[in-house]
Parts: structure tokens; sequence; C-alpha cells
């Protein structure tokens, strides 16, 4: 009788662990970044940027099926709320160059990947990691401005909490076969508060958080920020399609 009862926990345990993949194998815990302190920038839009936030509206964002985006706006800025699930924008991407603030909550709590997560989806699929990385160590790719799970940043340029941080990404979208075979990888370069964090990095696929990246054909795709349950906040997010 007990053989019965814990079939099932065995097949849920299994696919906990991606037939016998942990979460853990693909933490990468050294070298640890270099922890550097960044100076002070503020980027405006120029002139053939689509603005996708600036002041009081998130229209240029939806929700999960396409509903209203239901995190928080406050003004210049707006707040995850925890629970609500991802926005994404409106419209697509291929190629592009984004600017993005964020900011990790003011009320320190929790520790590694707890405290003040989030991350910006490249097209959806590729995430470049929103940490609190400031005095909070945690496996080096999955701190901020890592290519989640894939690729650490060059330093730690994290401001304190509480700080607002940039993003300036440059983003070449991979191209596919039209046996949707991969052609060539995605690449992505990033500065974190002006510092160089990624230099011209190959995306190895898809984000994922158990086993190795792989990628799946797709074409143009949305920027998605996540809702990891911290009450992160983000402004002056603008784009240029290149
Ligand atoms: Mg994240």
């Amino acid at each position: 009788m007990r053989r019965i009862y814990l079939l099932p926990i065995i097949v849920l345990l299994m696919q906990i662990t991606a037939f016998g993949q942990k979460a853990k194998d693909t933490e990468v815990w050294e070298p640890e970044p270099e922890i550097i302190s960044p100076g002070f920038s503020y980027a405006s839009a120029p002139s053939d940027a689509i603005i996708l936030f600036s002041e009081n509206s998130l229209d240029q964002w939806a929700g999960q099926d396409g509903i209203d985006a239901p995190w928080i706006v406050e003004g210049r800025s707006f707040t995850v709320k925890p629970g609500s699930g991802m926005i994404q924008t409106r419209q697509e991407f291929e190629d592009f160059q984004l600017h993005i603030e964020w900011r990790s909550p003011l009320v320190i709590k929790g520790d590694g990947q707890g405290r003040g997560n989030s991350g910006v989806f490249l097209q959806g699929k590729y995430e470049v990691q929103v940490l609190d990385s400031y005095n909070n160590r945690t496996y080096s790719n999955g701190q901020a401005a890592s290519l989640y799970k894939q690729t650490m940043p060059l330093v730690n340029a994290t401001h304190r909490t509480g700080g607002w941080n940039s993003y300036d990404i440059i983003y070449k979208s991979p191209r596919f076969k039209n046996n949707r075979q991969l052609e060539s990888p995605a690449f992505v370069t990033v500065l974190h508060n002006g510092v160089l964090v990624q230099n011209h990095t190959e995306i190895l696929g898809n984000t994922v958080f158990i086993g190795a990246p792989s990628y799946e054909a797709h074409g143009a795709g949305p920027l998605m920020l996540q809702d990891h349950g911290d009450p992160v906040s983000f402004r002056n997010i603008w784009i240029r399609k290149l």
C-alpha cells in the first residue's frame, strides 16, 4: 500500500528537478564580479525614441491576457504589484537600443534572489536580471545585470539600495532559418549605471531556471518586466528600433 502513496510524490519530484537536473546545477558562484561605485547619470530620450513610460500612464503596457497593466503608477515611476503577474509592451521589437531605470524596494527584505528581484525580458524570453545586488551575495550569474543563469556581469555596479539604477541595453535578435533552425544567436551589450557589464555577450537560448538554455524559433517580441513578488520600481523607459 505504501508504494501507491509514494509514486505520485516521486513523479512530482522528477518534474521539479527536470529529470535529475537541479536549479543549483546552473548557479555559478565563483568568481564574484568586482564591486565598483558607478557615477550618477540620467539619460533623457532622444527624438527618435519610442517612449514606453515617462509619467502617469502604462498605456504602452499590458498585463496577462492583454488586460491593462495592473502595476501601481505614481507620477514619474511605477511599481510591481506583487502577485499580479508580468507586464509586457503592446508593441513588439526585433533589434533595439533600450534605456530603463529601476529601483529596489526601500525597505530591505529577504536576501539572495529574494531581495528586490525583477527582470527585463528581451523579446519576452531573455532575462537581464534586476536584483538588489548591493551587499547581497547570490550566485554570480544571477545577480543584477547578469544574463540570468548564463553570463555574470563584468563588475557589480549596483547603487546603494533605494537609489535609481539605469540599464542601457543594445540588443540584436536571433535569426532563424525557414526550417526554424537557429541561423545566428542573439547578442546583448549592457551598461549598468553607465558602466559596461555585458560586452556583446552571446545569448545561449531562452532563460530557464533549471537546465540548459536552448533556442526556440520566434520573430519580434515584446519587452516583459518580471513580477517576482518584490515591489521593484521603474521609470524613464524608452527604446529605439535598430
Ligand atoms: Mg529576475
